[in-house]
């Protein structure tokens, strides 16, 4: 007799409870289902989920239109340069064009897989205005020498965090860090979800108010601003040519509970990210790097790298637990292999040999508060049995 397959264990599932969706229900029965209440409210919330409410947290529709909004606010334009990581995806670097600006894309640090400031620092330039670091996987990038890079050549630092909530560095969570902006992702498979969503964030008054200009329109007052008013007020200006980037209350509303669950899904993460490390001890594999003395990884994702002798290959290994049931996914397909940034900026693999070397032999392990004990030693036993 033939045991019964085990149902197919997905990469990725958000996890949302009754409280979010009694949310969303009484945002639908209120009548204010875009920008408003509890938009305003889910900022509020994260700044004091940062610890410092003098911070802006601007709701935005995807981190992707923050970090666009972000570096708009800066000044970021055509002739600029803005210097990122191969090794994250494409929206990071995509920003950067829409502005008209040029991306220069550098390689990683193989012990962290996070952007390397030696590299960051070699391609500078004098077109070069920015820096774009990844917290890759929820791992902070090594700011201390990104942060004294922008200070020495006069640079501004906007951090991708769309992998970092929450993470800290130097016992701080990103987010309250000295760049000028930070940006997280509430996308469907990050740590915390709001389907689609983002938040910008900012110390800066002047990048603040840019941004909520330009994050709806360019009118200058916002639309909840404008009805919500007690004196008659239908009149408005607009100030740019801006964008359609507010945050739905209805997305909001998924995010003002999944953040009082932040640090219950990190503590969870953590807890899987051990027992993956504890099973995999011994074996020709590289587990992920872990944050040095008491900082927290966020554990957005675990990024296993096959040892050069491992005796199965990457593609194979992906397809054999696929065969078993279990989703995988790689993170990332590096940028200069890509064939947009590969060709416009002419790159080729041997200039970015530590994120080649890391894009040929990772894979990410399913990694999400919803697996049960079970289901994570499921993943590691197919992945222990595939390469011993
Ligand atoms: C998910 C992700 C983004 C984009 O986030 P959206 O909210 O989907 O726009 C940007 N950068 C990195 C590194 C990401 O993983």
């Amino acid at each position: 007799m033939t045991e019964p397959k085990p149902p197919f264990l997905p990469f990725a599932l958000p996890d949302i409870g009754d409280e979010e969706i009694a949310e969303v229900v009484d945002t639908l029965r209120s009548g204010w289902v875009t920008t408003g209440p509890k938009a305003k409210r889910f900022e509020a919330d994260f700044a004091a989920f940062l610890g410092d409410p003098s911070l802006h947290c601007i709701a935005v529709n995807s981190a992707t239109a923050g970090l666009h909004l972000a570096l708009e606010a800066l000044g970021i334009g055509p002739g600029d340069e803005v210097i990122t990581t191969t090794h994250t995806f494409t929206a990071t670097a995509e920003v950067v064009r829409y502005l008209g600006a040029d991306v220069k894309l550098v390689d990683i640090d193989p012990a962290t897989m996070n952007i390397d400031p030696a590299a960051v620092e070699a391609a500078i330039g004098p077109r070069t205005k920015a820096i774009v670091p990844v917290h890759y996987a929820g791992l902070a990038a090594d700011m201390g020498a990104l942060e004294a890079l922008a200070g020495e050549y006069n640079l501004k630092l906007v951090e991708d965090a769309a992998h970092a909530l929450p993470t800290t560095y130097a016992n701080r969570l990103v987010g309250t860090l000295h760049s000028d902006a930070t940006v997280f992702s509430f996308y469907a498979n990050k740590t915390i979800t709001t389907g689609e969503g983002g938040m910008l964030v900012t110390r800066s008054d002047a990048l603040a108010a840019r941004a909520k200009v330009m994050r709806l329109h360019g009118i200058s007052r916002d639309a909840f601003d404008r009805f919500s008013a007690t004196v008659p007020s239908w009149y408005y200006e607009i100030v740019a040519p801006g964008y359609k980037y507010n945050l739905t209350d209805i997305a909001a509303a998924l995010g003002l509970h999944q953040l009082k669950k932040a640090h219950a899904f990190r503590t969870r993460r953590a807890e899987i990210a051990a027992a993956y490390d504890r099973a995999f001890a011994g074996l020709p594999l590289i587990t992920p790097p872990h944050p040095q003395g008491a900082d927290q990884h966020a554990w957005h994702l675990y990024v296993l790298r096959l040892a050069d002798h491992a005796p199965i290959g990457r593609d194979a290994l992906i397809e054999a637990l696929f065969a078993q049931g279990i989703g995988c996914s790689v993170h990332y397909i590096p940028l200069h292999l890509q064939p947009y940034w590969r060709d416009r900026y002419g790159l080729q693999a041997h200039d970015f040999p530590h994120s080649q070397h890391a894009y040929g032999q990772m894979l990410s392990l399913p990694l999400y508060t919803r697996m049960t004990d079970a289901d994570v030693q499921r993943v590691a036993d197919a992945v222990v049995r595939l390469v011993s």
